[in-house]
């Protein structure tokens, strides 16, 4: 589950903890968070969760995956 940063514009006024991370479904990003401290005056901060990885990994031929090798097959 992705994990998103929030920003609590209350806790930020009285100088605390502003940033906290809440981990939710990517259906669910652009809901309203409510801070640690039970703020709703929070901002959802652009943060850089990686999800570019799923882009450039190569999903076909899952090479490495390990699974032939265990004996099975005998490919060793
Ligand atoms: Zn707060």
């Amino acid at each position: 589950m992705p994990r998103y940063e929030f920003r609590c514009l209350d806790c930020s006024r009285e100088g605390g903890q502003s940033i906290f991370e809440v981990s939710r479904p990517m259906s669910a990003a652009s809901d309203p968070a409510s801070c640690p401290a039970g703020h709703d005056d929070t901002v959802k901060l652009l943060s850089m969760v990686s999800m570019v990885s799923s882009v450039g990994s190569g999903s076909s031929g899952s090479s490495g995956g390990g699974g032939c090798c265990g004996g099975s097959c005998g490919c060793g």
